[in-house]
């Protein structure tokens, strides 16, 4: 759906940095250089961002049901 704000597990503030991080994905620029120049070292604030699926856009095609 959305990206989370914080991490799940260290509580860092990770939201502002995934379009970054797609863009640099864009330019070419491997995960591991990404992770590096956004500042995001730890392993568990990586996953949020590589397991993260931005459905958003998607689901706001479709009318809600009530
Ligand atoms: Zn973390």
């Amino acid at each position: 759906m959305i990206i989370p704000i914080r991490c799940f597990s260290c509580g860092k503030e990770i939201a502002s940095r995934y379009k970054p991080y797609l863009e640099l994905l864009e330019k070419g620029e491997s995960a591991k250089e990404a992770f590096k120049k956004l500042g995001l070292e730890r392993f568990c604030c990586q996953r949020m961002i590589v397991g993260h699926v931005d459905l958003i856009d998607d689901l706001l095609k479709f009318p809600r049901l009530q």
